[in-house]
This record gives structure tokens, C-alpha cells and sequence, in this order.
């Protein structure tokens, strides 16, 4: 079975990896040139742990290759996966546009039967309206099938958790596209749902949605326990015990970001209104989740009287650790934010690039954790980094003015950093 992966993205490659991995040749196709040239030459275009050497390996091993030719890519490939993006819309529902083009590009270069596999998240329904993109633009009538086949990894360990799924999920109208799927995935161990294409976009949306939920839920009761004085981590331990509540994103912090969570719950949300009904969970849950690094800014200020003329190193970019990805990432609010209030902003990332919009003489990006805490007033922790963990903090205290740490994410030991002279102050914890 040969395979084509359309879109070369972190899901793309990730999938085109993993599949090469379980051993079978796999193709990638994508319209940005550059990525495909920089995949050629085994240069990875996102970073991402382990994917550079499977790559390398499997260039190497010829068990994956990159084609510019969309003619070229889906005619000599029988199993199509759909890696493209799903941005959202102004109004929140899913921008389909890139499942539009790929299937327009599989409809008129198809000469034999397909199966496509949607990987994106899309909202129900689109299978059906990819079936009827891929029929109008073919020149010949040639059957195709079309499954769903929801991603689950989480950018950073994203080839751990496509070699490692806790499941997969099919959801298809026929037994035989089903069976091939199963077929290609037989070498990993893990249930297998198979289900309709309808049920299975809905339980990729259902996870994400209650993954942001929880994360809110304890964002919002944070702030109650800072008014309270009690300090929210020990009562997300205490909370995280049951088993029935799990110790998983229970963490308080700026928010959630990334390319998932935030356009998920809002295109699920948005599906509920085409409908007659209003996920109000849900919209609480986002608007939580929007208003939280302003919410912690607010409260950090109170020590500092004003940002204002402040200088403030805000440590982090990325919206979590191990990955370059910035997409909605709440250090990007923190910053625009600091930065329209008149601080001056020093800003560092082990390896994401703050965004050229955010880019002004009032924040700048540093190489070193040393520079960007150089003559700052206060530092904010917006990523949990290893780096900023495990850093040397009685050391790099001679670099700041001032000795105010904020964290953004209550990752770090706030004891062992009040004995080394830091005024720390978490997320309802001090
Ligand atoms: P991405 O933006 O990193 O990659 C998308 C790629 O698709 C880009 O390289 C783009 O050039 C390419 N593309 C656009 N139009 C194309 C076309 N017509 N044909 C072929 N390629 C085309 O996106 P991503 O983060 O990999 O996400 C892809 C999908 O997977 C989205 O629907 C997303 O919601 C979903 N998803 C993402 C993650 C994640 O952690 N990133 C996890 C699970 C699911």
C-alpha cells in the first residue's frame, strides 16, 4: 500500500514518520516548496523531539520521499491522508479552505480508486463535503472512499504519541475502508474505535473541549483561592488523587494555547449555535481561558504599583515546552499587553521566535536567559521550560534589578526561590 501524506505540517510529518516507521513507503506532498526542499535535504521545518533522526534514517533508507508535483502525488499513491490545516474562521467555526484545495487537487489528478483519510480535525460533516469537492472536480467518474481518522498527539511529544496512541479512532460508513486502516496501524497496540465518521470528528472534539474545560475550571477556581489565601496547588494534589478526577491538567497557569484548544472549542461551540444549541460550559470555558494571563498581569502589578517604565523579562513564547509552535500561545497576550502599558519588554525562548508583529523597541527577543533578565525589574514565567526549572536561579539573580518572579505556570520551587532572595509570586501561590 503506498501512502501519500497531504500537508507537511507537525501532524504531516509526524504521520508520515510514525507510518515509515511501522514500515510502509510514504510520500509527502505540500504546496510551500520550501518545506518540501528542507524535508528533501533531512532538515526538519518545526521542531519536534525524535523527528529529525527518523527522518534521516528514513530519507536515507528511501522509505519516505517529498513530491512538489500534485499530479505526480496522488496519482501514484492508493491511500491519501489529509494533514491539512483547519484555522478558524472570525466567527470561531473551522476555515475549511485547505481541505477544500487537497481535495480538489486529489479530485482532478485521481486516475485510480482512492481512500482518503482525514487526519485534520474538521467538524461534522466534512466528509461529506469532501466527497462532493473531490466529485466535481474529476474529469471521470472514479470511486473513492473517504474515512475519518481524528489525530490525538500533543505537539512535543508528538512522535511518542503517534508511535504510542492511547487509541485510534475510524470512523467510516463501510466495513472495507475501515479494515484497511486497521490493516496499516495492525503493528500498534492499542483499542481501536470504529465508528461513524460523525461520532469519531465529535470524540476529537469532545477530548479537546474537556481538556480546555478542565484547565479552566481550575484557572478560574485559582483566582478564587488567591482571594482566599489558599494556595490552588495544593488543592489541585489533593483534587488530582481521585481517580476519577485524574491529576492531569490540573495545573494553574496563564492558559491554555496552541493550534488546537482554542479554535476546537470554538468551532465546537460554533457547531452548537448551527444547531439551536448553546455549549455554555464551553463558552465559559474560553472566555476563562481568554481573560487569564490578563486576570494574573493584573495581579502581579499590584507588586510592582505599575508596569509602566518597567523593564519585565518574559521567559517563554512557545505555548508549552518542547515545541517552536507560538499559535495562540497566552505569552504572546502577556506581551502585547506589557507592551501597550508602557513596559519595556526583554523576551527569551529556548527556541521559538517571538512573532514579527510583536517585534517593536518594546520587546525584544534575547539569546540568553542572562540577557533577558538583565536590568529587569521582574520576570514572568510563561513556558515550562527545562531551562528556566532547572537554571542556576541564586546566580542569575546578580542580572536583574529587581527581584520580583512571577510564574505564570506555578512550575517553579517558589520556597527555594523566596530563601534565594526572589519576591515569587505564582498563580494563587507564593
Ligand atoms: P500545520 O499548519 O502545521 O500544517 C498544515 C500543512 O498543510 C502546511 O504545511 C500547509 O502548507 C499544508 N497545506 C495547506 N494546503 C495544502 C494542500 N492543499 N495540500 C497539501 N498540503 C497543504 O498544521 P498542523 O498543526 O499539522 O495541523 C493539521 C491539522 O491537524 C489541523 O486540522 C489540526 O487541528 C489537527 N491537529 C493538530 C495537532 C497539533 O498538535 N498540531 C494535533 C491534532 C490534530
Amino acid at each position: 500500500m503506498s501512502l501519500l501524506i497531504m500537508g507537511t505540517g507537525y501532524v504531516g510529518i509526524t504521520t508520515a514518520l510514525a507510518l515509515a516507521e511501522l514500515g510502509w513507503p510514504v510520500s509527502g506532498f505540500d504546496p510551500d516548496a520550501r518545506k518540501l526542499q528542507l524535508l528533501s535535504q533531512g532538515i526538519l521545518p518545526i521542531h519536534e523531539p525524535g523527528l529529525d533522526q527518523l527522518l534521516e534514517k528514513h530519507l536515507q533508507r528511501g522509505g519516505v520521499r517529498f513530491l512538489g508535483d500534485p499530479g505526480q502525488a496522488v496519482s501514484a499513491h492508493k491511500i491519501i491522508f489529509l494533514c491539512v490545516g483547519t484555522p478558524p474562521n472570525p466567527d470561531g467555526s473551522a476555515n475549511l479552505r485547505y481541505i477544500r484545495e487537497a481535495a480538489e487537487t486529489i479530485g482532478a489528478h485521481m486516475t485510480d480508486e482512492k481512500l482518503i483519510v482525514v487526519k485534520s480535525t474538521v467538524p461534522v460533516g466534512t466528509d461529506e463535503r469532501i466527497v462532493r469537492w473531490i466529485e466535481t472536480s474529476q474529469t471521470a467518474r472514479i470511486p473513492f472512499d473517504v474515512v475519518v481518522n481524528p489525530e490525538f498527539l500533543r505537539e512535543g511529544s508528538a512522535l511518542e504519541d503517534a508511535l504510542h496512541p492511547d487509541r485510534i479512532v475510524i470512523g467510516s460508513d463501510g466495513n472495507g475502508p475501515a479494515e484497511m486502516l486497521m490493516k496499516l496501524y495492525e503493528r500498534l497496540d492499542c483499542p481501536i474505535i470504529v465508528t461513524t465518521p460523525e461520532a469519531a470528528v465529535m470524540i476529537k472534539y469532545a477530548s479537546n473541549a474537556f481538556l480546555a474545560t478542565k484547565i479552566s475550571f481550575i484557572n478560574e477556581l485559582s483566582r478564587l483561592c488567591g482571594q482566599l489565601g489558599i494556595d490552588i496547588s495544593d488543592v489541585a494534589r489533593g483534587m488530582g488523587l481521585d481517580p476519577r478526577i485524574g491529576k492531569l491538567f490540573l495545573r494553574a497557569g496563564i492558559g491554555y494555547g496552541g493550534s488546537c484548544f482554542p479554535k476546537d472549542v470554538d468551532a465546537l461551540v460554533h457547531t452548537g449555535k448551527m444547531h439551536g444549541v448553546d455549549l455554555t460550559i464551553l463558552e465559559r470555558a474560553a472566555g476563562v481561558n481568554r481573560s487569564q494571563p490578563l486576570f494574573q498581569l493584573a495581579r502581579w502589578e499590584q507588586s510592582l504599583s505599575s508596569y509602566t517604565g518597567k523593564t519585565i523579562a518574559v521567559l517563554g513564547v512557545a505555548f508549552k515546552p518542547d515545541t517552536d509552535d507560538v499559535r495562540e500561545a497566552p505569552a504572546l497576550t502577556i506581551i502585547a499587553e506589557l507592551a501597550a502599558r508602557g513596559a519595556n519588554v526583554r523576551v527569551h525562548d529556548p527556541l521559538a521566535k517571538l512573532p514579527v508583529e510583536l517585534q517593536s523597541g518594546q520587546a525584544v527577543q534575547y539569546p540568553t536567559i542572562e540577557e533577558v533578565l538583565h536590568g529587569a525589574d521582574a520576570a514572568i514565567l510563561c513556558t515550562e521550560w527545562a531551562d528556566y526549572i532547572h537554571a542556576d536561579w541564586g546566580r542569575l539573580k546578580a542580572y536583574m534589578k529587581g527581584n520580583f518572579l512571577f510564574d505564570g505556570r506555578n512550575a517553579l520551587d517558589g520556597e527555594a526561590l523566596s530563601s534565594r532572595g526572589y519576591r515569587y509570586c505564582g498563580v494563587s501561590k507564593h
